[in-house]
Order: C-alpha cells, then sequence, then structure tokens
C-alpha cells in the first residue's frame, strides 16, 4: 500500500455482496496458445453459468487491449504488466461479487503465480487449453501464426516466444479430444461446489 494511501472501511462488504448474488465468486482463468479454445470455452463456460442464473464477466484481449492495456505491447515487460492488470481488474470483479472468465494466452508461469497473489489462491482456478500447437496452426483462426511464420509478427507465442505451460493446473482440457460441450461439463463440475455462496 503506497504511503498516506489509507483505505476506508466500507459498510458492504464482498460477503455481503456475493450473499446478495447468491453464488461464490472467483477467476476461471483459462492459459494456452492462441486458437487453442480459451475464449470459445469460456464463452460457452459463461453462457451455462448466466443460465444458472450466476452473475459473470469475460475478461478477453479484445476487451482489455483495445482500452485499459492499449499502451502495451507484447514484450515480455509488457505481457507482465498485461497480466498484473488483467488480475487486478479481476480481483475488483470478484470484489464486486462476480465470476470472472478470463482468456489470456498468459505465457509466463510467475505472471500467473502473481495472479494467484493477486486474487488468492482459494479464488484462483487454472484452467489449461492444451491443444497442440499444430492443431492451433491448423486452425489459424486469425491468420497469425501464418504472420508469425513469414515474420511479420514477432514474439508470437509458440513459434518465436515461449509459453511456459502450468505445472499443476486445475482443469487440463485437450480439444482435439474433447469438445465444446464436454469441455463446459468437465469445467461445471469442477466448480460446482465452488459456487455455493458463503453461509
Ligand atoms: P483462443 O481464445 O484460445 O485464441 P479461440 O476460442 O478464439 O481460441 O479459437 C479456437 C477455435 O477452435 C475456434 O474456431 C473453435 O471453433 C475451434 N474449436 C474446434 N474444436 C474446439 C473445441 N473442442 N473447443 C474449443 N474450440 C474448438
Amino acid at each position: 500500500m503506497q504511503k498516506n494511501v489509507i483505505p476506508h472501511t466500507f459498510t458492504i462488504t464482498q460477503e455481503e455482496r456475493s450473499k446478495l448474488k447468491n453464488h461464490a465468486c472467483f477467476l476461471l482463468w483459462f492459459t494456452g496458445l492462441s486458437g487453442s479454445g480459451k475464449s470459445t470455452i469460456a464463452n460457452a463456460v459463461e453462457k451455462a453459468l448466466f443460465n444458472k442464473k450466476i452473475h459473470t464477466y469475460t475478461l478477453d484481449g479484445d476487451n482489455v487491449r483495445k482500452g485499459l492495456n492499449n499502451n502495451l505491447s507484447f514484450t515480455p515487460e509488457d505481457r507482465t504488466e498485461n497480466i498484473r492488470r488483467i488480475a487486478e481488474v479481476a480481483n475488483l470483479m470478484i470484489d464486486a461479487g462476480l465470476v470472472v472468465l478470463a482468456a489470456f494466452v498468459s505465457p509466463y508461469q510467475k505472471d500467473r503465480e502473481n495472479i494467484k497473489q493477486i486474487v488468492g489462491t482459494d479464488n484462483y482456478v487454472e484452467i489449461f487449453i492444451n491443444t497442440p500447437i499444430e492443431e492451433c496452426e491448423k486452425r489459424d483462426v486469425k491468420g497469425l501464426y501464418a504472420k508469425a511464420r513469414s515474420g511479420e509478427i514477432k514474439n508470437f507465442t509458440g513459434i518465436n516466444a515461449p509459453y511456459e505451460a502450468p505445472v499443476n493446473p486445475d482443469i487440463e482440457i485437450d480439444t482435439t479430444q474433447v469438445s465444446v460441450e464436454e469441455a463446459v461439463s468437465i469445467i461445471l463440475n469442477k466448480i460446482k461446489n465452488k459456487l455455493n455462496p458463503i453461509n
């Protein structure tokens, strides 16, 4: 905490907001290569949660890099700052009473460790979308692999920048083996108890 920044004690707490919404609040963090299926699965999970009257919000590259983080590039330093800011935003959203879904490549182990520190270990569910790079490149959803191969994009994860695979993710999904519907059911099953409101 910075000197002379003294927190005010607000009357309504996170627990009370959570009780009002009738579910617990935490972060589902999707990590994996570009095109692995993070956004597709996060979107389907959010839809399923919404249908269960869970209050959610999804953070992804489109809504974060275009606004809050539009001054950041893809250098290692800027990637670290990108993830730190996203984790801080997610932390505020958890405090606000939401189940937050975040879909980011987030290639560095130390950055993912930092997310856990920011939101708290109990609030962090790590979902590794472990689709083989050959499949991601074949899909090339945004045409970025072709650009990276031709040298047009530098620092592209999996081609000319590293991806440090999670060591012990809470959930691991290979989308060449598991359909979107199956992925949703694996994730919902895993967080079923965690969604219970704090008593
Ligand atoms: P990311 O967010 O990881 O960059 P996207 O979700 O944008 O990836 O793209 C993944 C692509 O793979 C989509 O076009 C999606 O339709 C396709 N896909 C095929 N099978 C699956 C699956 N089982 N799970 C998720 N995505 C899949």
